[in-house]
């Protein structure tokens, strides 16, 4: 297991905030986990896990603790039962699995991240999300010291979310991943944008190398590329909304989306409706082409991003009564093992 001292948490996340963290441990074979978590309870340090850092936000006062930097790497192919250890990337997997004739993760191609992170917040685009085709999981517990088997009920699945970041945050270091697919293409109607490509483009190929294309198409034109511009990906979750908030929502003529996973305004939408596109607001751009997705332009630090952040949501929330609620998991200074099952 590889070492590091004073790392600052910006070069660690595809945001590019957060000050320095005091331990960094890379984390290349299983048996280094216990490992590492036992450095860590030996100094009551707190702890947090890094696969990509492309939903990982640090703060200015960075981590008095351990980073477990997740580069566990490796998968196997048992005719679409696909094991991929957690530091494989999600979009090479995405990639073969494409080749090979495989449905079910064609338009999660080109999320950034790694594979052991994707279950954490049920991954999600163009009308797909990894519980869709998710089997199973190998964790480490910290809670028993043991590697357990996790199957997709004990994730408790939702939108952008699982008991990784909400009731079991910080208790379990995903080791692999087990998805299940099949051989075959997904059928229309797709997602609107991807329909509106498709007519634009006069696309007919929708197997699953030419969903790829067509999603990795309109992501180059809407997303900033992690590798140039610094961001998180949409920093805002949407707006789920209750039967009788949807009736009241659209009485008013707001733009309710009825999907099969509920109803739900786009929190791009709100932020819109406030004039933020575009907006620079304290070094943070609202991303013109997709504006839930802020960009780290000149912001540098985590007061300023706070600071852009608080001005939309309070925004957001005089106009319509609604708090966007963030997606990005921020790296704090306490420990946080969860709850037991
Ligand atoms: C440009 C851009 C576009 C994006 N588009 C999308 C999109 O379309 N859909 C979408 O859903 N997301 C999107 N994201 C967000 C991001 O890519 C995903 O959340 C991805 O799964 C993050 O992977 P990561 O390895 O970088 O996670 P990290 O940021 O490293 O980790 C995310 C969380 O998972 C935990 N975690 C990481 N590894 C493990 C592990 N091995 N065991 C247990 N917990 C772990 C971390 O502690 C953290 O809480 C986008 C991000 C960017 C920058």
């Amino acid at each position: 297991m590889k070492s590091y001292e004073n790392i600052f948490i910006s070069s660690l996340t595809t945001m590019r905030i957060g000050g320095i963290a005091r331990h960094v441990l890379e984390i290349e074979n299983e048996k280094d986990i216990p490992e590492a978590y036992r450095f860590a309870s030996a100094y009551w340090y707190p702890t947090y896990i890094v696969s990509g850092g492309a939903n990982t936000i640090g703060r200015d006062e960075g981590l008095d603790g351990v980073i477990l930097l997740n580069r566990l790497r490796g998968f196997e192919d048992k005719d679409g039962v696909i094991t991929a250890k957690a530091g494989e990337s999600w979009d090479n997997i995405v990639q073969y699995a494409c080749s090979k004739g495989y449905t079910g993760i064609e338009a999660l191609s080109c999320i950034p991240g790694l594979i052991g992170a994707a279950p954490a917040q049920n991954i999600g685009a163009y009308g797909q999300d990894l519980s869709q085709v998710f089997k199973s999981a190998v964790a480490y517990d910290t809670a028993t010291d043991k590697l357990i088997t996790l199957e997709k009920k004990d994730f408790q699945f939702g939108y952008r979310k699982s008991i990784m970041n909400t009731t079991m945050k910080g208790r379990f270091f995903i080791t692999s991943v087990t998805i299940e697919l099949k051989k075959g293409q997904m059928q229309r109607p797709f997602y609107n944008s991807m329909e509106k490509y498709i007519e634009d483009f006069g696309c007919t190929d929708f197997s699953p190398t030419g969903v790829r294309e067509i999603v990795s198409n309109i992501r180059k034109d809407k997303l900033p590329d992690p590798r140039e511009k610094a961001s998180s990906g949409s920093f805002f979750k949407n707006v789920y909304l209750d039967p009788l908030e949807a009736e009241k929502c659209q009485e008013k003529g707001y733009p309710v989306i009825r999907g099969k996973d509920g109803d739900k305004i786009n929190a791009a939408w709100f932020i819109e409706q406030c004039g933020f596109k575009g907006q620079l607001l304290y070094g943070m751009r609202v991303n013109p082409r997709a504006p839930l997705v802020l960009i780290n332009e000149s912001a540098g630090t985590y007061a300023n991003l706070a600071r852009a952040r608080g001005l939309i949501t309070s925004t957001v929330y005089d106009k319509f009564g609604f708090w966007l609620e963030q997606e990005p998991i921020e790296i704090i200074n306490t420990k946080n093992r969860g709850a037991s099952l």
